[in-house]
């Protein structure tokens, strides 16, 4: 049976401030679950910005998406946080305790004291190709993540897509050495990559020497047999329909960003924004607090630097449900032994 994880704290969201949460609330001697509907940690910098450069990080001239989410992980891992990716939290219910029951797209079950919500603009999801019949496919033959090459070794292999990632996943398929795909086709609806000119070079080299086909066309429906995904129907700009024998699908036609499950959690909203106060980020059900992007209140910006700091206050309130009994002090990293514990730095 699905086992019941038992936790001071869950966080919704691995984005840049989700993650942050996991340090503040690490300081408190917090622990913390963190949950995100994509298979990686990052939110928006690594799905919308990974490599365009940051500035205004406080004290980091410049960084960039990447190379922000690599130090947020790297400065939270003293805190041991469970990370559970690639699955969306889908409900939030308050108990009789004053606990929250949350569950996930996968099952997975957490009774936690405390929540915080690092929603961001939403839970990012891949969009899908609307074919009767096709999301029956989810996770054997079909995939909307880049996933290890093994998977596709030897396979007949589609993928549906027209930018650097979608290019990029084709090169790295149709080049996996001993793990190689049998063929790879990248289809793509018009003639047009979108990807920097030297990617595009080094496809147009891969393609040359036979290694990838490229294909202008929509896929308008698949062919089955028993239980099995055959060929993929692609119709080309002209209207005529051919069938490719496909083993496996790689649709990677970008994320969209869905608010989903979230507006049904009873918190109050303004404008598809979670109302907080500004003392604790605490959201209008005491024990659930929000931070980052997903939140407002007077003055509210949508800044990183923003969000650290909203994760700061909430994770004192928090402090104060997990630990009634104890007055919560603050502490400087610099100077308290406690924290040097905590931080694995004595
Ligand atoms: P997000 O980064 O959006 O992460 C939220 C995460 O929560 C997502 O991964 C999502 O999948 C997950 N999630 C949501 N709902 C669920 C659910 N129900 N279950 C599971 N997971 C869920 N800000 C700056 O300060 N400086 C900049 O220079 C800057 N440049 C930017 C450039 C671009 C192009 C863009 C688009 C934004 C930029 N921003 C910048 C804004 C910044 O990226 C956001 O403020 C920041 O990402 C907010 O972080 P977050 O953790 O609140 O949310």
């Amino acid at each position: 049976g699905t086992s019941m994880i038992q936790t001071d704290a869950v966080v919704i969201g691995a984005g840049p401030v989700g993650l942050f949460q996991v340090f503040q609330l690490g300081l408190l001697d917090i622990k913390a679950h963190v949950v995100d509907t994509l298979p990686h940690p990052g939110g928006q910098c690594i799905e919308l910005y990974a490599d365009k450069p940051i500035y205004d990080i406080p004290g980091t001239p410049r960084t960039s998406g990447r190379e922000l989410v690599a130090s947020l992980l790297k400065q939270i891992k003293p805190f041991g946080a469970s990370f559970h990716l690639g699955q969306e939290v889908t409900s939030v219910a308050p108990q009789a305790d004053g606990r929250f029951l949350v569950e996930t797209s996968h099952g997975t079950m957490f009774l936690a004291k405390t929540l915080f919500i690092a929603a961001g603009v939403g839970s990012f999801q891949p969009k899908r190709l609307k074919i009767a019949g096709l999301d029956a496919f989810e996770n054997s033959q079909l995939f909307h993540h880049a996933s290890e090459s093994a998977l596709f070794a030897g396979k007949n292999v589609l993928v549906v897509g027209g930018d650097e990632t979608a290019i990029d996943q084709t090169a790295r398929l149709a080049q996996a050495g001993p793990q190689q795909a049998k063929s790879v086709t990248l289809l793509h609806r018009r003639d047009v990559l979108q990807a920097p000119p030297e990617v595009l070079v080094r496809f147009d080299a891969l393609r040359i020497n036979g290694g990838a086909r490229f294909q202008v066309g929509q896929v308008t429906g698949i062919d089955s047999e028993d239980g099995k995904l055959k060929a993929v129907r692609i119709t080309d700009v002209d209207g005529n329909t051919s069938a490719l024998q496909v083993d496996m699908m790689l649709v990677l036609l970008g994320l969209s960003p869905k608010l989903g499950p979230l507006m049904q959690w009873g918190l109050d909203m303004e404008r598809k924004q979670l109302l907080v106060d500004t003392e604790k980020f605490s959201t209008s059900i005491p024990g659930i607090f929000a931070v980052g992007d997903i939140n407002t209140y007077p003055g509210k910006k949508k800044l990183i630097l923003c969000g650290f700091h909203e994760c700061a206050l909430a994770a004192f309130g928090a402090a104060a449900l997990i630990f009634p009994d104890q007055k919560i002090q603050l502490q400087y990293t610099t100077t308290s032994p406690k924290l040097h514990k905590l931080l694995g730095v004595e």
